[in-house]
């Protein structure tokens, strides 16, 4: 392990959201928990990065599903006990008013011992007005203004506290979403207008392959919040008629990435001109395996969290040792049901898990598009888990999760099929569901999901996944197409988004009937080697090679992978 100065720190990589711990409110989803495990990719991979997000009191909110309602509970958090205080102040200008922001620090520790700084912003500060000190309480539940002074803040805010802890030589502003956005304009003052100096220093990541996902504002907004400190040409960087965070990433860049390769392909699409690059999402495997797993590989593939090319020799790992330890991690999950809802659940039968946010397009009721074929099919043979938190205020999610939830009887009564809504989602119970299961089940509307990393954790530990032909499946169905299985038509298809979804939901129920319930209760062996083809998966699937990516054609590291040449930039 060796120290670093703040001065050879180079990248700085800003995120609304860093699921940095299961507990720590600081993330709401996929988007927070993917920063979270590239940041500890980096930590390991000894990385010169230091992490700027923004640390939310009062978080995103914890969820209890009673009856099948979604209740938000309030979360006063005490971020003293996880995080240091730091003494640095800075101020930022919102309409004719300064007001302070301070800074917490929390450490990712790699595998060697290094370490990675992450900053964490909040307004909560001694001598701020009372409204001020609210604006940094609630992770995406804001009014456009309070969003905007949030987004200030990260983008802003972070790029000032960099210079002011001695973060001097920062050759790398890497924007993870547009939230970040604002950086843009940070720099411009800082550079005196020259544009081309900006996008020398700054990267973008964009994450929504839907248009309406990209942060817009109305010019009247930003124009009260900023005042005369608005560059003579933002419309020329953010849009004429409003304000596109995204635009203004992609403007004031160097280098912008979508993250799969169809990802890409359709935000080539969403912002014509521009040059975008695919670098494919990953998970941390070392962060997401199970335990009991982990144990086998430790033995069996010494260095594999390390050397994730190693994964490859899955091959060796005996079917019922694997088989073995999948039950183990199965019976956890039981337990955990057990004690948190009365459905009746059993460890011997085949069992699908769904979790991930419940929104619309994921589609979560897709399953009983035809509910008397769906139980005949699964009667008696096959139980369900979901879980998945909604936006609060999204109440067609939130119908969802009643319509599942209101199932659960029907199905047990008519079909003896469990079925089960888990409340509380975050990455503990993330961490039991991708292991617990035997199938992982995803079927969003069709280049909607821009990756979709829930399915890597999955494949990593040997649960087979079942989805639609969108974000990473994509690439994973491709290298490997035994790691799982396929619903629908396939993105060479050029009509493959018109189909109806009673189209997908045919094929989902012809494919369980007719392979996936067969091979799981009469080939345990023949499971056992698909499971094998799944966890290969993860030798790509993960932010260890994801990364070096970042690294060589992001960053502009010349990186040497670590276990092999030693640390060489
Ligand atoms: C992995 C993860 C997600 C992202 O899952 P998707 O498949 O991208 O929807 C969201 N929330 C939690 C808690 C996770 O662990």
């Amino acid at each position: 392990m060796f120290e670093l100065q703040k001065s050879d720190r180079i990248i700085a990589y800003f995120s609304m959201e860093i699921a940095l711990e299961s507990d720590i409110p600081t993330y709401s989803g996929g988007l927070g928990v993917l920063a979270g495990d590239t940041l500890r990719s980096a930590a390991d991979l000894e990385i010169p990065a230091v992490a700027i997000t923004l640390c939310y009191d009062k978080g995103y909110f914890f969820q209890e599903v009673i009856q099948g309602r979604q209740i938000e509970r309030e979360i006063q958090w005490e971020f003293s006990s996880e995080f240091e205080r730091l003494p640095n102040i800075v101020e930022l200008n919102i309409q004719d008013k300064k007001f302070k922001i301070g800074g917490w620090l929390y450490n990712i520790k790699g595998e060697t011992g290094f370490e990675i700084p992450v900053i964490l912003l909040d307004s909560n500060i001694e001598g701020n007005e009372h409204w001020q000190k609210n604006f940094t309480h609630i992770l995406y539940d804001a009014t456009p203004f309070q969003r905007v002074v949030q987004e200030m803040i990260l983008g802003q805010g972070g790029m000032k506290m960099l210079e002011m802890l001695g973060y001097k030589n920062i050759q790398t502003y890497h924007m993870n979403e547009g939230h970040a956005a604002f950086g843009v304009f940070e720099q411009l003052e800082k550079f005196k207008g020259d544009i081309e100096e900006v996008r020398k220093r700054c990267i973008f990541t964009t994450h929504t392959p839907v248009s309406a996902g990209h942060d817009r504002f109305n010019y009247d907004l930003i124009k009260d919040i900023f005042r005369d400190r608005l560059p003579d040409n933002y419309q020329e960087l953010g849009g004429k008629n409003e304000l596109n965070m995204s635009l203004l990433a992609l403007n004031g860049s160097r280098y912008c990435n979508g993250v799969a390769q169809k990802h890409a392909i359709v935000s080539r699409k969403m912002f014509p001109g521009y040059e975008i690059d695919g670098i494919t999402n990953g998970i941390h495997n070392g962060f997401w395996i199970n335990p009991h797993l982990r144990k086998l590989f430790d033995e069996k593939i010494p260095n594999w969290t390390m050397d994730y090319n190693l994964l490859q020799d899955v091959w060796d790992i005996g079917n019922y040792e694997l088989w073995n330890k999948h039950m183990k991690a199965k019976l956890e999950l039981m337990d955990y049901e057990k004690s948190h809802s009365w459905v009746l659940m059993d460890e011997k039968k085949l069992t699908i898990g769904f979790a991930r946010r419940i929104t619309e397009y994921k589609r979560p009721s897709l399953i009983f598009d035809d509910v008397e074929r769906m139980g005949k099919i699964c009667k008696k043979r096959v139980q369900f888990i979901f879980a998945g938190k909604s936006h609060p205020r999204d109440e067609q999610g939130k119908n969802f999760i009643k319509q599942i939830s209101d199932m659960s009887d029907y199905l047990y009564d008519s079909y003896g099929i469990g079925l089960v809504f888990l409340g509380a989602y975050d990455m503990d119970l993330a961490h039991l569901l991708v292991s617990g299961v035997d199938v992982w089940l995803n079927n969003p509307r069709r280049y909607m999901e821009a990756s979709g990393t829930s399915g890597m954790k999955a494949t990593l530990n040997g649960v087979l996944n079942f989805s639609v032909l969108d974000g990473w499946w994509i690439e994973g169905y491709q290298k490997d197409p035994m790691a799982g299985w396929a619903i629908g038509p396939g993105p060479q298809d050029p009509k493959a988004t018109e189909y109806p979804d009673s189209y997908d939901a045919n094929d989902l129920y012809t494919k369980l009937e007719r392979e996936i319930i067969p091979l799981y209760y009469n080939n345990r062996d023949g499971w056992a080697e698909r499971m094998k083809h799944a966890i290969r998966l993860a030798s790509f699937f993960n932010t260890h090679r994801m990364v070096e990516e970042y690294a060589e054609r992001a960053w502009q590291l010349k990186v040497q992978p670590r276990w092999k040449s030693g640390l060489n930039y």
